[in-house]
């Protein structure tokens, strides 16, 4: 069985502290993780200090948006946008750009002739839903102090109505890497912090019992992290490597899967 897991982080307009992006940076460091950080065309036009600090690492860097806007609209909109958001991260990067999360994780079904038009080698953008996280009248499940009660009701009902792809897949010659949700999002802004680790842990679980070979996508935000999210981020890190996972960057699975 290949368990395979890449640590994503999406780095979208400005950050709250860059004293974070540093602690995150030197966590991986220490774990000896290489991740793939997916940015925004902003953060380098208004921020170009805080987009510097990905500079002298080794992590990829990824696409993620001219604006920070979900990439809805024509075929041709969205390869000029996508030009747009490739050119200017390979220019200030020095690297080449091989792949794509688009912001919110919405975009449209031409999104993929568009990548490929574009020199792009693949996606990440397919939502993989692991539990239902909102429910009416009560809103976000995670928030709800009988959350660890309600949980495997959670999942059942998820596996009932989410398609769930452990695995990446080919879209019109695009290889698509489903992102595993809950996001930290979720997690960091709706409710404890030590959720995170509980969550991931939890579902990297029962992918492993579910499935032989897999991928999970951690989808980190670092411009809104706390020490306490980094904690959490660590104790995952280091509970797959003990389950032997291997940790890769987007590209490089991508590079496996070709
Ligand atoms: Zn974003």
């Amino acid at each position: 069985m290949t368990v395979t897991v890449c640590i994503t982080c999406d780095i979208d307009t400005e950050l709250r502290d860059k004293n974070y992006l540093k602690k995150y940076l030197m966590l991986l460091d220490k774990k000896k993780v290489k991740a793939t950080f997916f940015v925004n065309n902003e953060i380098i036009e208004k921020n170009p200090g805080q987009a510097s600090l990905l500079k002298k690492t080794k992590h990829e860097i990824g696409a993620h948006g001219d604006t920070h806007t979900p990439f809805y609209g024509s075929y041709s909109e969205l390869c000029k946008r996508l030009k747009k958001n490739k050119l200017t991260l390979e220019e200030f990067y020095k690297t080449k750009i091989m792949g794509f999360r688009a912001p919110m994780l919405k975009y449209s079904k031409e999104l993929y002739e568009a990548l490929r038009e574009n020199g792009f080698r693949y996606s990440s953008n397919f939502h993989r839903r692991e539990l239902i996280s909102w429910v009416p009248f009560f809103g976000f499940t995670y928030e709800l102090s009988f959350f660890s009660k309600i949980k495997p009701l959670l999942k059942s009902l998820a596996d009932l109505v989410y398609v769930k792809k452990p695995k990446p897949y080919k879209i019109k010659g695009v290889l698509e890497i489903p992102v595993t949700t809950p996001c930290d999002w979720f997690l960091v802004d709706f409710v404890k912090t030590k959720r995170i680790y509980e969550t991931w842990k939890d579902i990297f679980d029962d992918m492993a019992k579910k499935n032989g070979d897999f991928v999970f996508v951690v989808l980190t935000h670092p411009q809104y992290i706390s020490n306490g999210h980094l904690v959490e981020l660590s104790r995952f890190i280091d509970y797959v490597k003990m389950k032997n996972a291997e940790l890769k960057t987007l590209n490089e699975i991508t590079s496996s899967y070709s």
